[in-house]
């Protein structure tokens, strides 16, 4: 809905992960055991792919998707964003309770999706990913949305705080 509303490209760094495996492609073999586990994909093969994504979409917008995940990768994104003069301009971060968020991904049938697994990547997610909000509330990019509703009300939601950060 957000790339139709905004006329961008959307990108799941997850996404490219599975696509990758499921191709037997080279690097599908090297993140195959991450994946699956739940574990985070090592920074410089996330970025990798991500430098790749970027230099092939020159003339339109990123909606990044599960990616940047690490400090590092954020720092790694504004460099390579920066040799195209181009910068993030909104993070969108959407508050969910863990066990909302839970019930969605067991309901969606990914192969990643088992309980123990589901639980790790909320715990990956507090430990190296909850962070970037700070750094990027810094630089005052973020908004953030009230997750826990139904499809169009977040949707709604979201329009709205982009319109509020545009403005
Ligand atoms: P997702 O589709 O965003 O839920 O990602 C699925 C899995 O791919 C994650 O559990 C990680 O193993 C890996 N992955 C996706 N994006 C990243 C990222 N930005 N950094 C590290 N690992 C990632």
């Amino acid at each position: 809905m957000l790339v139709e509303r905004l006329n961008i490209t959307h990108v799941s760094t997850g996404g490219l992960f599975r696509q990758a495996i499921e191709e037997g492609a080279p690097v599908g073999m090297q993140v195959r055991d991450y994946v699956e586990s739940g574990r985070l994909v090592p920074d410089h093969l996330v970025m990798q792919l991500v430098e790749g994504f970027v230099a092939g979409q020159r003339n339109t917008g990123i909606c990044f998707d599960g990616f940047p995940r690490t400090l590092a990768q954020a720092e790694a994104l504004d460099a390579v964003l920066a040799s195209y003069s181009a910068r993030v301009h909104v993070v969108l971060v959407l508050d969910l309770p863990d066990e909302v968020a839970l019930g969605r991904l067991m309901s969606r049938g990914r192969d990643d999706d088992d309980y123990a697994t589901a639980r790790y990547r909320l715990e990956v997610y507090q430990t190296a990913t909850a962070p970037l909000i700070q750094y990027y509330t810094e630089r005052g990019l973020v908004a953030r949305v009230d997750g826990d509703a139904d499809i169009d009300t977040v949707a709604q939601r979201i329009g709205n705080a982009l319109e509020a950060i545009a403005a």
